[in-house]
């Protein structure tokens, strides 16, 4: 029965090694068994033709090999690709590829569905249905990387963690597929060229610190008034702004890189003098940029994007304060696939 067989994917090498010396084979074959599912992507044992008759058999009966499927893939007029993917269990999870002139990054999702409850974003409105396996996410990155190859003549250049689900609530899976995507036996990216976005879950970001990890770190922040984050983000009434304070100062303090702050402004919500006032004050605590979103409809009336004068008036006190502010401009709208839209529409 094929629910008794496990996942071949989930060994390490070094497991794959020991199998084959268990079973009174050699222990170099579990890294040619290893090189076929991660660099030649192989989804089924017969394609590995480098590896006998009888030990695919053999594999066949002891394993399978789970891995993505890409169901539909949409294309925006300005370049974007969606990729809704099909997990081996029939759940759907979405990916994009943004391309600029610079750089294709790669966006993809860590959780079906979210565990948290951001009430301006699509995808809080699905419930969170599981986490994603690391090669899960993995494949994800190996199949924008093709669909970049394709399309745009370029490899992948840069991946964001902000697809669908909280990378922090899948901790060991999120670590796990970055360490495969950073490997030479994997994709062979740096990790300088990857952002992991969190909503801002204080001990995981110390986790991130003591582990020493050496990617990126954004987080969504909304607003830097207690009051204000916990009416558009729940959770942050146990996340408070103050903890959240203290542990981006760990992070600083261990990694020596500044965070990145997203940062949507909407109309009525954080569009006043004194939100600006404190989002500065805010930014003193540790070295930071700040990325300015713009905001995608998700059909609620309650929030608009606020006018480009309230936009002009943070620039101005970021900069005059000598905090780096950048905007980002939504990619792939007409498809659902920018920021905060990604809800399997389709
Ligand atoms: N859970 C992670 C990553 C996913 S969201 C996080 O919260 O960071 C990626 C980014 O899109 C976050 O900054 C999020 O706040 C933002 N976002 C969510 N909904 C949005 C929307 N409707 N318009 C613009 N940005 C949105």
């Amino acid at each position: 029965m094929k629910e008794n067989k496990k996942d071949i994917r989930a060994l390490s090498r070094e497991e794959l090694r020991n199998f084959f010396q268990e079973i009174g084979d050699k222990a170099f074959r579990g890294n040619q068994v290893y090189e076929w599912l991660w660099q030649k992507g192989a989804h089924h044992f017969n394609d590995m033709t480098s590896i006998s008759k009888t030990t695919r058999d053999l594999l066949n009966a002891n394993f399978v090999i789970n891995h993505i499927e890409v169901d539909s893939i949409q294309k925006s007029e300005d370049g974007t690709i969606k990729n809704a993917v099909k997990l081996f269990d029939g759940l759907i999870v979405e990916s994009v590829l943004i391309p600029t002139s610079k750089r294709t990054t790669a966006c993809v999702s860590t959780q079906v569905g979210c565990s948290l409850d951001c009430k301006f974003c699509a995808t809080a409105r699905l419930k969170n249905m599981r986490n994603l396996k690391p090669d899960e996410i993995y494949d994800q990155v190996k199949a924008i990387d093709q669909e970049s190859r394709l399309y745009h003549n370029k490899p992948l250049s840069n991946i964001v963690f902000m697809g669908m689900g909280e990378p922090l609530m899948n901790y060991n899976n999120v670590l796990k597929s970055i360490d495969k995507i950073t490997s030479e036996e994997g994709l062979a990216m740096s990790p300088k060229r990857i952002t992991v976005s969190t909503s801002g879950v204080p001990k995981m970001i110390r986790k991130l610190a003591d582990d020493e990890v050496k990617f990126n770190l954004a987080v969504s922040l909304h607003s830097a008034i207690q009051e204000t984050r916990e009416q558009i983000m729940p959770f942050a009434n146990k996340f408070t702004l103050p903890d959240l304070k203290d542990a981006l100062q760990y992070w600083y303090e261990k990694t020596n890189r500044r965070i990145t702050y997203e940062y949507v402004i909407w109309e009525g919500i954080n569009d006043a003098r004194e939100d600006i006032i404190a989002l500065v004050n805010y930014c003193k605590y540790v070295p930071c940029k700040v990325n300015l979103i713009e905001y995608n409809s998700i059909g609620d009336p309650a929030f608009k994007q606020a006018s480009g004068q309230v936009t002009n008036a943070y620039i101005a006190a970021l900069e005059k304060n000598r905090i780096p502010v950048t905007v980002r401009r939504s990619r792939g709208k007409d498809i659902d696939a920018a920021c905060g839209q990604l809800a399997n529409k389709q």
